[in-house]
């Protein structure tokens, strides 16, 4: 999760029109979220689809050209069905995990690189020198949208939260119903990576909204990441080391690094997601961590977080390629640098370090 309130890239509904050959009138009701709007989560998905359907000039990335496929590969009635109702199955999935999710209810129970992902999470729980004990590991699957209740149940919290906009309780049960009806027709239409094409850590500390502030942590994996560094062939490292990264988040939750930073949010989001890259960086080829290859590690990290460099004005701007594979070197330099091979630094000192080397980060110098 990134602590201050990202404005995502909207989805905007006209976006659409050269690819799917609508009318207006056909889109007219598609909702476009308010700049004021708070979002807990961000949702890559939904900026990567985006620029899937009206190409800007960024460069592509793996998790765009990915994102390409899979509306590639859909139907135009299912096309049509997404762009009607984009709120709704980009973000659903993602907040029924955050609101209602637990560790133990087969709902959310690690399905694809179960075992992978429950040990790589024992390890970064002992690597990591902070009270992890209570974060809850899960997954987050698609078939949610079966569900009209809990699509429902997950939209009125969204709208209590604020993450979306104002809802009647007759519009929210229309869309649960509409939106479940529809994917119980389509096959394994409700199992799509684009759902759940995404991974967070959260945490409610500091939450001013009660409900939100009771929330447990959480290291959430969506079902749509796993599979898709299983497309690019980063199966075993990717997944691995976007859990090191939502883990790191946890790290900064804990010894209170988004209380710190500078006040510009831009600024203020790269710090905390460099720092991450850095922090996954350094446990996955550390020899008491992964001990994984650093150029397969940095090639993980960049295949994800890239689509952010579309939008350098956005506060939930991630870094540059480079900055990124900046960090992500320093972090696994530190870990080569380990005297003796085993040693690991306490996260206060590793925080310490990396704040003194974040300017080089940033500029290449
Ligand atoms: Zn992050």
């Amino acid at each position: 999760m990134i602590k201050p309130t990202r404005v995502i890239v909207a989805l905007v509904a006209a976006t659409f029109l050269p690819l799917a050959g609508l009318s207006t009138a056909a889109t007219a009701a598609t909702p476009t979220p308010a700049a004021t709007q708070r979002h807990l989560v961000e949702i890559p998905a939904q900026a990567a689809v985006a620029q899937a359907v009206a190409p800007s000039e960024c460069a592509t990335t793996l998790l765009g050209d990915y994102v390409d496929q899979l509306i590639g590969a859909m139907t135009l009635e299912q096309l049509l069905f997404l762009i009607e109702h984009q709120n709704t199955l980009l973000s659903v999935p993602t907040y029924d995990a955050l609101f209602f999710g637990t560790q133990g209810d087969p709902d959310y129970a690690l399905e694809s690189h179960a075992r992978q992902i429950t040990n790589t999470f024992r390890d970064l729980q002992r690597f990591w020198d902070i009270d992890s004990s209570d974060i809850q590991l899960m997954a987050m699957h698609g078939d949610v949208l079966l569900d009209a209740d809990r699509i429902a149940a997950t939209l009125t919290a969204m709208v209590a939260t604020g993450v979306t906009e104002p809802m009647t309780p007759a519009e929210i049960e229309a869309e649960a119903e509409e939106v479940a009806t529809f994917m119980q027709e389509q096959g394994d239409f409700y199992d799509n990576p684009l759902w759940t094409l995404n991974a967070f850590a959260f945490s409610g500390e500091g939450e001013s909204d009660p409900f939100i502030a009771a929330l447990p942590d959480k290291l959430v994996m969506g079902d749509g990441i796993i599979e898709f560094y299983d497309a690019i062939g980063l199966g075993d490292v990717g997944v691995r080391v976007i859990m090191a990264h939502e883990f790191a988040h946890h790290v900064q939750f804990e010894l209170g690094v988004f209380d710190t930073g500078p006040t510009d949010p831009a600024e203020a989001t790269r710090r905390t997601e460099l720092m991450a890259d850095a922090m996954a960086s350094y446990f996955a080829t550390h020899k008491k961590g992964l001990a994984l290859n650093s150029k397969r590690v940095a090639d993980a990290l960049l295949s994800f977080y890239t689509v952010g460099d579309c939008y350098f004005d956005d506060p939930g701007h991630h870094g540059t390629p480079l900055q990124r594979q900046r960090a992500a070197d320093w972090g696994a330099d530190l870990a080569a640098a380990a005297k003796p091979r085993s040693y690991v630094l306490p996260a206060e000192t590793f925080v310490g370090l990396f704040e003194a080397a974040l300017p080089g980060i940033i500029s290449g110098n």
